[in-house]
């Protein structure tokens, strides 16, 4: 099996579940050690672990908080104590807090804006710190690699989900400007922009066949996207294959940014 990201080391961030969770697979199925970020719990961190262990790849679990500099300076630390380095950084931590605007709370923005904006801000400044501190390595054409995950409401407004909406836009304009500051150094900073990934952040839209098939009215392509969708793009954008892509966002949304509405002329 062809090995794009053999040799290379990975950390994902809020990789014991979901989209993270098959990240975190495809990397290792492609090569790359993968470390595996949790929050709260790390029984499900440890698993995933565990299964990768168990089909010849190296991961282990590191837990943090990603809106909390110390503990992403340890999460860090733990991950170049372990193998030395790291080539891949995947900023895949979010939430949803979602309230009528004029009911939501300011904690519930901050929470939201700290976890998913401030989160991949220092994630991304400690990648990019590293990289410049290691230099060139012969795994990779690239310094680094730093892949943020955003979402198509990066470009989609979403009445409802105004704190959510706003992290994700911010995310957009924090990973292209800081794409253009760091490119002259060989590393890479993008984004994937996941439509409806069949996840427990949305379960609600896709556990019962009416919510299911009122989401697929917003998929041209006519299905729900799987964590193994967003798992082969990631691998793409963290490996050679996608070296002259810079500071875009991959959309892997199976079409929902086209303006579906529009299709029988609006
Ligand atoms: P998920 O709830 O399964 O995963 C989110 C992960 O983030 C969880 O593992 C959670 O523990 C972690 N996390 C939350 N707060 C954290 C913190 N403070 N520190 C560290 N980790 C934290 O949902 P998912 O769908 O897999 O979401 C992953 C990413 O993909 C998110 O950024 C989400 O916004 C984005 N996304 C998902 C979809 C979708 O349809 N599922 C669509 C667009 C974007």
């Amino acid at each position: 099996m062809h090995k794009p990201l053999a040799g290379q080391i990975a950390l994902v961030t809020g990789a014991s579940s979901g989209i993270g969770e098959g990240v975190a697979h495809a990397l290792a199925d492609a090569g790359a050690h993968v470390a595996i970020n949790y929050h709260a719990h790390a029984e499900p961190a440890e698993k995933l672990a565990a299964a990768i262990n168990g089909k010849g790849g190296e991961a282990f679990a590191v837990g943090a908080d990603v809106a909390d500099e110390t503990q992403v300076d340890a999460m860090f630390d733990a991950v170049v104590r372990r193998w030395g380095t790291l080539d891949i950084v995947i900023a895949n931590s979010g939430l949803q807090q979602d309230a009528k605007f004029t009911e939501l709370t300011l904690a519930d923005w901050r929470k939201v804006i700290d976890t998913n904006l401030t989160g991949q801000f220092l994630t991304a400044q400690r990648a990019v710190r590293e990289f410049e501190r290691r230099g060139m390595r012969d795994v990779s054409k690239a310094l680094g690699k730093v892949i943020c995950m955003s979402s198509v409401h990066e470009v989609i407004p979403w009445a409802g989900h105004v704190n959510y909406a706003a992290s994700k836009g911010g995310i957009q304009m924090m990973m292209k400007s800081l794409a253009q500051e760091v490119a002259p150094q060989r590393i890479r900073v993008n984004g994937i922009a996941p439509g409806a990934i069949r996840t427990p952040i949305n379960r609600d839209a896709w556990d019962r066949p009416d919510q299911l098939d009122k989401l697929l009215t917003l998929i041209p392509y006519g299905r729900i996207g799987e964590v193994e969708d967003i798992g082969r793009a990631a691998v793409w954008l963290a490996s050679d294959d996608s070296d002259y892509v810079v500071g875009t966002t991959l959309f892997v949304d199976g079409g929902m940014t086209l303006y579906p509405g529009f299709a029988d002329n609006g």
